[in-house]
């Protein structure tokens, strides 16, 4: 069956929808052991989808028990991996079976355009499961260079409870880099959703039991991140916590981990991405193109969004001019809409967020050149355009910080060297681009630049094949590829004398 294209088949779809609100536990739909809930508003048009259970500590004991419970029982973490294998493909059919309802789930909550949602976030999502999902059944362990009297097993097992706490700019596709190696390798889990974005997650659990995955393995809790995620942090009976989100709640979650148990805590955190163009960059205007894509795409929401552009002086004009012909025609409207080309931000306190970062990028004294304002798109929708600043300085707020929002700040440089400083200069390290003809120059930058992924003349390219997370205050730990196991298993030396 092919996708909705038009906008009112959306909305008919949308209209269609039931919308569900509640946690799932121990394999069952159920509310917060307090009945607390609170209204998910669309960022479209500022409308209640429903409520949602406000998930807190005694729901986090339930969750963790029954994962525990369920771990204890091994019918899953001792399960053989082809059978873990078989059950996670049948959870990639269903989920592409749902694409539609599941895309549409993400843009109602989230704001983001249907159609990215579509064949953007869901793709990726079917494609995690199935490729880890096959991965699982064809990972060995090794054997030590021992003597000859002793036989050295080095083996993988899966850590036990695992807590996995997501954003929303993704949110299906983040939970699914964490949901697919931790289940896979045999562990049980306790989701937190964003609370700006639950309702993917939320229906996931449905499928993930109709796939076959015994009660108890997978739970989900929406719930804000004090009342929910913090408790999750703090608890002792939480073996590993894989964490996407800002660094400000990272740095949080290493002190929950060292005020609990130590449990093992993973985090992919923020970006101030930098994208180096020089002045032999072989195509400019593609160049030009993959530059305001690579802040705009989904409103710039984005943990690598290319938000510092860094020019070399002899062309910045010209490709500053070529950008901001790209840019204008980035114009947000709404997400069902075929022709915008973003969507609504995340809610309304966001699009606050992201023009109080405008104003002081302008009273620093950088040059707004396009945008900067909110637009009324449909009443009640948090909506703001594309935005491009130039003569920004190294130490203007809008070249430090990150928005996560349209907003694209332009900096100057004359040679390499320079070009190098100011790309590290962050205290983020999560991507970086660079745009040359010279192949010496591009193995001799990517080299120099302190980021976990870097794209030559390309932004964001990738698959499952190579691991994603970052250096510096980007992060700690890596997803995808199988390097993503790392964070969801324990490394056990076993050894064996074989002497008499
Ligand atoms: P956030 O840090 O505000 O929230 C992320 C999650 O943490 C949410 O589920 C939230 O409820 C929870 N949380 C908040 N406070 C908490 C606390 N005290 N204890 C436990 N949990 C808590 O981030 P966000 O606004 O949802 O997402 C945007 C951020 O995510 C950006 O910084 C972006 O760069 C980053 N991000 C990183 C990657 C990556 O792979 N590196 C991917 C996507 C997003």
């Amino acid at each position: 069956m092919t996708a909705p294209r038009t906008r009112d088949e959306w909305q008919r779809q949308a209209d269609a929808l039931v919308v569900h609100g509640q946690a799932f536990i121990d394999g069952r739909y159920c509310d917060a052991a307090d009945g607390a809930r609170f209204d998910c508003v669309s960022p479209i048009d500022g409308r209640v989808l429903t409520q949602v259970a406000d998930c807190a500590a005694a729901d986090v004991e339930r969750a963790v028990t029954a994962a525990r419970r369920s771990f204890e029982a091994g019918h899953w973490s001792r399960a053989a991996p082809a059978h873990r294998k078989q059950i996670l493909l049948r959870l990639a059919d269903l989920v592409e079976q749902h694409a539609d309802e599941l895309a549409l789930l993400e843009s109602l909550d989230m704001g983001k355009r249907v159609r990215d949602a579509r064949h953007g976030d869901l793709p990726g999502a079917v494609r995690c499961l199935r490729w880890t999902a096959e991965a699982i059944d064809k990972v060995y362990g090794e054997i030590a260079p021992t003597a000859l009297d002793t036989l050295g097993l080095v083996s993988r097992e899966p850590i036990g409870v695992v807590a996995a706490i997501v954003p929303w700019n993704f949110p299906l596709l983040m939970a699914c880099w964490k949901i697919a190696p931790a289940l896979a390798a045999g562990n049980s889990l306790v989701l937190k959703p964003s609370e700006r974005s639950p309702l993917s997650a939320i229906r996931l659990a449905a499928l993930v039991a109709q796939a076959g995955v015994p009660d108890g393995v997978f739970n989900v809790l929406p719930g804000d991140g004090t009342r929910a995620g913090e408790p999750l942090a703090l608890h002792m009976d939480v073996d590993a916590l894989a964490f996407t989100g800002s660094t400000a709640v990272g740095k949080r979650l290493l002190q929950c981990a060292g005020r609990s148990n130590l449990k093992r805590t993973w985090l992919e955190c923020g970006g101030k991405s930098p994208n180096l163009v020089f002045a032999d960059a072989p195509d400019l205007d593609k160049a030009a193109q993959a530059a305001a894509t690579a802040i705009f795409y989904n409103q710039g929401e984005v943990c690598t969004a290319a938000s510092r552009l860094l020019v070399q002086r002899s062309i910045q004009d010209e490709f500053v001019a070529r950008v901001l012909a790209h840019a204008r025609r980035m114009q947000p409207g709404h997400p069902f809409d075929p022709d915008a080309a973003m969507g609504a931000l995340v809610d309304n306190a966001h699009a606050e967020h992201v023009l109080a970062h405008i104003n002081r990028g302008q009273e620093e004294g950088a040059r707004l050149l396009l945008g900067g304002k909110r637009v009324e798109v449909v009443a009640g929708g948090s909506y703001v355009q594309p935005t491009v600043f130039d003569e920004v300085d190294a130490g203007h707020s809008i070249a430090r910080e990150e928005i996560f929002g349209p907003v694209l700040s332009v900096l100057g440089f004359d040679h390499e060297q320079d070009a190098l400083r100011l790309a590290n200069d962050s205290t983020y390290g999560l991507a970086a681009g660079l745009w040359t003809c010279d192949l010496a120059r591009a193995h001799r930058v990517a080299r120099q630049l302190r980021a976990g992924s870097v794209w030559v003349n390309q932004w964001d390219g990738g698959d499952m094949t190579a691991p994603f997370g970052g250096y510096k205050q980007s992060g700690i730990g890596r997803d995808k590829s199988l390097h993503a196991f790392d964070k969801y298993t324990e490394l056990k030396a076993t050894w064996i004398h074989l002497g008499e």
